[in-house]
């Protein structure tokens, strides 16, 4: 007889217990990997299993009770097993480096999370065996009909009497050579009902057919070769010397000026490695940023490339993983979870823009897609190449340290030069009486620029008409009630909203705490930017934030539209700061420069850094020059001044001092671990006893260079009526501390957050 271990697919995130089943006799080949059906609480789950044993294996199992008591598997699930030994690989090491259950952890490689109620598979006795994924067949159009030949016969035959319906659609399907999907046949006036009374009558059979879905449309860019640099040169041959070597388990990273080629490497590296038959993954922070990346590897592989996005449907979703699956597809490109995706031969996996925080999830489990894609590669055999021009500190430190390889493209493709960056004093222009959101400078270059049918990109760090809505008379800054936040107001729907729990409110009449009436809307959104700008002469602005961009693939549009014209200015948030190249894009204004170098988060100032560069690159990356206007209230401000000069080496250097000094990673690493309660108080009680039992554990182990700091409140200290109190713990060795935590009460609690690595502290 023979038992199998397996992890429970529910999504409860304290069922950290695997259990034991018995596999019937008739189900074969079952072996780790595959996803099971097992009865679990009165219900059938479906459940991954993780470990097999024969009857004298499971005795030394410390679970084993009695066999008589184990329950057996009621099928397997699919024809062949969903993980194999690397990815079964990765999700163990998630579960533990995560600190969740390996359960949680697989769940993130099953692209439609929980997939069981499919049609049952008997063996030749009767007895089922497996499920097979039937919803899949109409869920993936697969479902399709054709005609058969008694059908055919049917057509020639008076027998249709009422059912004009039927006999019109058989005729249809008689014209057809192929099969029809559900949805075809509905797009050609067939209904479900008429296709399914004709195959009752076995006038059609029913049969598979797959079709794509591709959210993309495939216009043919043309490849022409391009002379490459002697840095682009070394950067692909490196990489693909690498790939030629069988145990390359290399890591690069590829530090590159915005405009200095990258994706042309990632291209040429991608297509040698295809060369060799094995897989590429292709990761992007976001959709934003994958169209132009998406079209660039279409142009030069087609039908291989497959594209995977948050925007997606399920449906989606599955096709893709089952093009990657199959081989079908040789390429992927997509967000964080694409990291996830099968596959069975994978040579490289290209990460670009690697500093962006979006390959962090910042939800349980909180897994950083950099980091799973480096297992992923050292379990596989793969290469990992990282891309950007403001590398991660990070990286840049390890790649210093030469612990990873580091590649250096330090000149724009084209020749063009950076764009010159003026720095404009905003406190000089209020004292000069402007109180304009734009800088006379700024107002005159944005202008000569319309007249030059040239383009502009404005970034400004906020979305919504004012930032925050406050009563003159008390200073009092409305703050949503359920979370401790400031109100955004947005002027086109005249209403407050909560940015983190979604609330809308309406404009109060009097301040609800001194009852004045005189409330005002601070600081300045995108929509109240929108106006100013296209209040100027010749001007016409397209914006994109979220409040634009929240449908599918709206983001393109206004992208395609900005590239084609429609507009000479496009504002927006950080999104319009990243990735696009416009050829026709010479000024870039940046409004607000500051107001993400002051939050009080270790990270603060490489995000702005990062930022200010990524956006000064956005101005002439075409033939003509580029200029830059940085407003900012803190003209002095180092950060500041380094990203104006676009100095990434100096940058780096005084922030890893400063990282050093105070112990920040790179030098250490990070775990915060977050209190949710309704009672700010009991938050506060639990808080200082974990703190008390980690400072008790440190010390019974002689661990000294641990710092435990908190519990202190979030700095959005509520949200949803929940408090929340932070606790960091710093140390050299995490890995120690994280057991701890694993192996004691505090990892069953459900009101207890585990961030390891996180990308803030506050
Ligand atoms: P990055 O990804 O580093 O921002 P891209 O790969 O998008 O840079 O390249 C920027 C521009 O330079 C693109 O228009 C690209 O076609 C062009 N380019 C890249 N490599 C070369 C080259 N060797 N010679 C001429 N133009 C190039
Ligand atoms: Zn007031
Ligand atoms: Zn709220």
């Amino acid at each position: 007889m023979k038992f199998v271990l397996v992890a429970i697919n529910l999504p409860i995130k304290n069922l950290f217990k695997q259990f034991i089943y018995s596999v019937p006799s008739e189900i074969k080949g079952l072996e780790v990997g595959w996803r099971v059906v097992i009865p679990f609480g009165g219900q059938k789950v479906e459940g991954f299993v993780v470990k097999t044993f024969t009857e004298a294996t499971l005795e030394q199992e410390s679970d084993y009770t009695d066999v008589s008591k184990i329950k057996p598997i009621i099928a397997a699930l699919d024809v062949k097993p969903w993980f194999n030994a690397e990815m079964l690989e990765t999700a163990l090491w998630l579960a533990k480096y995560y600190m969740c259950s390996l359960a949680e952890a697989m769940r993130l490689f099953i692209p439609g999370k929980t997939s069981i109620k499919k049609k049952p598979i008997y063996n030749a006795d009767g007895k089922l065996i497996a499920y097979e994924y039937e919803e899949r067949l109409q869920e993936k159009n697969l479902l399709a009909y054709q005609i058969s030949d008694l059908g055919k016969k049917a057509l020639n035959e008076d027998i249709w009497g009422r059912s004009k319906k039927q006999e019109s659609a058989l005729q249809e399907f008689a014209k057809l050579e192929d099969a029809l999907t559900v949805k075809e046949a509905e797009d050609k006036g067939i209904s479900a009902a008429v296709l399914r009374a004709l195959a009752d009558k076995d006038y059609l059979t029913r049969t598979e057919k797959r079709i794509f879905r591709n959210s993309y449309e495939k216009d043919v860019l043309k490849t022409e070769k391009l002379v490459l640099n002697e840095e682009q040169k070394v950067a692909i041959k490196t990489v693909c010397n690498c790939l030629d070597d069988k145990n390359a388990q290399q890591e690069y990273l590829l530090h590159g000026i915005t405009g200095s080629g990258k994706t042309e490497v990632y291209l040429r590296i991608t297509e040698h490695a295809l060369k060799q038959g094995k897989q590429v993954l292709v990761l992007v922070p976001e959709i934003a940023l994958t169209a132009q990346i998406v079209r660039r590897f279409q142009a030069w592989f087609q039908d291989e490339v497959a594209v995977v996005h948050s925007k997606l449907s399920q449906n989606e979703r599955g096709d893709v993983m089952y093009k990657m699956r199959t081989g079908e597809a040789k390429v992927l490109i997509g967000v964080r979870s694409a990291v996830f995706a099968p596959f069975d031969n994978l040579g490289v996996v290209i990460i670009d823009e690697e500093h962006e925080g979006s390959y962090k999830q910042e939800e349980r489990p909180n897994y950083n897609a950099k980091l799973v894609a480096e297992i992923r590669c050292k379990n596989a055999g793969a290469v990992l190449l990282a891309g950007s021009a403001t590398p991660s500190l990070e990286s840049y430190y390890k790649a210093t340290n030469n612990e990873i390889g580091y590649l250096e493209l330090p000149k724009r493709a084209t020749g063009g030069v950076l764009p010159e960056v003026s720095v404009v004093d905003m406190r000089k222009e209020l004292k000069d009486g402007n109180k304009s959101v734009l800088s006379r400078k700024l107002r005159r270059e944005i202008i000569s620029a319309s007249a030059a049918e040239e383009q502009t990109i404005v970034l400004l760090n906020r979305r919504g008409y004012s930032t925050f809505v406050m009563c003159r008379d008390c200073g009092e800054a409305l703050l949503c009630p359920h979370c401790a936040v400031g109100l955004v107001y947005h002027a086109k729907d005249n209403h407050m909203r909560c940015h983190y729990c979604g609330n809308v409110y309406p404009i109060p009449t009097e301040c609800p705490s001194c009852k004045s009436t005189r409330i005002k809307f601070f600081g300045t959104g995108t929509q109240k930017a929108e106006e100013e700008i296209n209040s100027l002469p010749l001007t016409t602005t397209l914006r994109m934030d979220q409040d634009s961009t929240s449908k599918k693939l709206a983001h393109e549009e206004i992208l395609g539209d900005f590239i084609n014209r429609k507009a000479n200015v496009l504002l927006g948030t950080q999104m319009v700061a990243k990735g696009h190249d416009v050829p026709n894009v010479t000024l870039v204004g940046i409004l607000s420069a500051d107001s993400i170098l002051n939050l009080p988060d270790f990270r603060a100032g490489e995000r702005a850094f990062s930022l200010l560069t990524q956006a000064a690159g956005r101005a002439g990356r075409g033939d003509k020059a580029g200029k830059v206007v940085l407003q900012t209230y803190d003209p002095e401000n180092e950060t500041i001044m380094l990203a104006a000069k676009q100095d990434y080496l100096t940058f780096a250097k005084k922030e890893l001092e400063f990282r050093k000094e105070l112990n920040y990673p790179p030098y250490s690493t990070i775990l915060k671990l977050t209190v949710w309660e309704k009672e700010e108080t009991l938050g506060i009680k639990l808080g200082d006893e974990i703190v008390a039992f980690l400072e008790e554990f440190c010390k019974s182990q002689n661990i000294e260079d641990c710092e435990i700091l908190g519990p202190f409140p979030g700095i959005v200290a509520k949200v949803r009526d929940l408090y929340r109190l932070n606790i960091l713990v710093k140390a050299n060795d995490m890995e120690i501390i994280k057991k701890a935590l694993f192996t004691s009460k505090y990892k069953e609690l459900k009101n207890i957050y585990f961030d390891v690595d996180p990308l803030s502290v506050i």
